[in-house]
């Protein structure tokens, strides 16, 4: 079967996927408006009978030959409104074709009862049946197999009508060749159209995953450059930001304080003997507590204020809408949360202490530089009056 294959994996002759799984794919996908054009089809193909029940009558009455005639009828016509009824319920019924096959079939089937039962009219009998066969591949949904079926049912069964009722050998060979052309003409027709679907079917699919790996590189694409820019801001060890993100931010509270006229603190923290920390604990240990005290000051602060890390165990601390002696109650908490908390390391029990320099900035002349030059030198007087204190700088 490979040959009848195509890109899309169709097989050219059913006009259906050959993949069992994407053909019921595409079934599902069409079942709803395939049962609408079908129950659409039906409604025509049960008005044809009962106009054509009517016809027979003004021509023939009630006769007793026409007993068969009219009883084929009703059953077919309560076939087709059960069909009609449970496609709706489910459309799926329309798509498989199997319901719909064994309805043309029973419908042949009753329409030859009239070679029989109105040998008169056999001639507009055989024209009615070529239409039926061009209603079976292009007016009823079907698909290809299954209608081609119904088709050949209704051809060899109008030949054999033809032959019981002693047609010519000439009348039997060219309803022969009409009859089989037209079945093939259908099923040429209906397979085309079957395959051109399915084609687009199998596009619009490819179409959607495509959409759906580019989605998906898109939002692997975001999730990268967000990290890539939180790595440009802050300090991989503390996840504090960095010393350059600070003097940004630094810039822009600076720039807001002189526009509203609002107070702005900061605060130079540096770890007390933290060298012995590293040298008695390890460098490792040291991360950790360098770790632990940002996480203690983070916890502790308020969402406007800004920490940096600035040095090795050095932090930067901005106060925006601070006055001096609030900063100085806010970072003293800092200090002693800092100075109570333990933090234990293996077997190591450590203790830290850190010494804080406020300077108050002022948003007319200051610059991050000249602000950190008069917290350094409180800083230093600090580390000389004993360390673990808050110094507020002179101005
Ligand atoms: P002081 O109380 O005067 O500030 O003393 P100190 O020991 O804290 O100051 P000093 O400047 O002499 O030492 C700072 C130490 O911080 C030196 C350096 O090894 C250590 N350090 C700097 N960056 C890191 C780091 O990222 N991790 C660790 N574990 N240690 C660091
Ligand atoms: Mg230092
Ligand atoms: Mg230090």
């Amino acid at each position: 079967m490979a040959a009848a294959e195509d890109r899309f994996g169709l097989s050219s002759w059913r006009g259906e996927f050959v993949d069992a799984v994407m053909e019921a794919d595409y079934r599902l996908h069409t079942a709803e408006s395939a049962a609408r054009d079908l129950r659409l089809a039906l409604w025509v193909w049960i008005a044809l009978l009962i106009l054509l029940s009517v016809l027979d009558y003004r021509l023939f009455g009630i006769a007793a030959s026409e007993f068969v005639v009219i009883s084929s009828r009703v059953l077919l016509v309560t076939g087709l409104l059960i069909l009609i009824y449970r496609s709706r319920r489910n459309p799926a019924l329309a798509s498989a074709g199997y319901a719909v096959t064994g309805l043309e079939i029973a419908g042949f089937f009753s329409f030859f009862l009239l070679y029989f039962s109105h040998p008169g009219t056999i001639i507009y009998t055989i024209v009615i049946s070529l239409l039926m066969l061009v209603a079976v591949f292009v007016v009823i949904p079907n698909r290809v197999i299954p209608a081609t079926v119904a088709a050949l049912f209704a051809s060899f069964g109008t030949m054999y009508c033809a032959y019981l009722l002693n047609a010519t050998e000439t009348t039997n060979l060219y309803l022969m060749t009409f009859l089989l052309s037209s079945s093939l003409v259908g099923y040429l027709a209906s397979r085309r159209q079957h395959l051109t679907q399915r084609r687009q079917f199998a596009l619009l699919r490819e179409t959607e995953i495509i959409n759906r790996r580019l989605n998906a590189e898109i939002e692997q694409r975001k999730l990268l450059e967000k990290e890539l820019k939180q790595q440009a801001i802050t300090d991989p060890l503390t996840g504090l930001y960095n010393r350059r993100h600070f003097e940004s931010l630094f810039e822009h509270e600076l720039r807001r304080a002189a526009r509203k006229k609002a107070q702005l603190c900061l605060c130079l923290v540096d770890l007390d003997h933290f060298k012995r920390v590293n040298d008695e604990h390890g460098h490792e240990t040291g991360d950790r507590v360098l770790q632990h005290a940002a996480k203690l000051f983070v916890d502790s602060l308020r969402k406007a204020d800004v920490l940096g890390r600035i040095g090795g165990e050095e932090f930067v601390l901005l106060l925006p809408d601070t006055r001096p002696e609030a900063a100085r109650q806010l970072v003293e908490r800092l200090r002693h949360g800092l100075a109570v908390e333990r933090l234990r390391v293996g077997e190591a029990d450590i203790g830290i202490t850190a010494t804080f320099a406020i300077s108050v900035v002022d948003a007319e002349q200051d610059s991050l530089a000249s602000a950190l030059r008069a917290a350094d030198k409180a800083l230093y007087d600090g580390k000389g009056a004993g360390r673990n204190c808050v110094i507020l700088a002179e101005r």
